[in-house]
């Protein structure tokens, strides 16, 4: 399958790894739109979140388990997290992804 970030997981493309378990892999963006900016995601292909369901929701869960762990081991002590849905929400690469966004640049824009 062509999709960058399951080429990231299997070491294909190579990438900053942050964290890594059985289910999620963890990596810094090579675009960091804030001091840190780190992108967490399922090992299995999943495009998007409209494509979660009651058969794997439980890894959309898991990466929420392991986020905290993550801003933990990387001093984030706030941080916002974010997941872009379809191309009109800015959804760039087809991989479910959630942005795990730190630093004191981050402002109130948005939400
Ligand atoms: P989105 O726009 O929500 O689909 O987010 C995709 C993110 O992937 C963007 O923030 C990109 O900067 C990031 N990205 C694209 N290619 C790479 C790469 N090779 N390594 C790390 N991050 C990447
Ligand atoms: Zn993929």
């Amino acid at each position: 399958m062509d999709c960058l970030f399951c080429k990231i997981i299997n070491g294909e493309i190579p990438s900053s790894k942050v964290y890594e378990d059985e289910l999620c892999y963890a990596f810094n963006d090579i675009n960091p739109q804030s001091e840190k900016h780190i992108l967490v995601v399922p090992k299995e292909h999943i495009c998007c979140l409209n494509k979660v369901d009651e058969h794997n929701s439980h890894l959309v869960a898991h990466i929420f388990e392991v986020i905290p762990k993550i801003a933990k081991e990387n001093g984030f002590e706030s941080y916002r997290v974010i997941n872009n849905c379809g191309e009109a929400a800015g959804q760039t690469v087809m991989h479910l992804h959630f942005h795990v966004l730190s630093g004191s640049n981050l402002g109130e824009k948005l939400v």
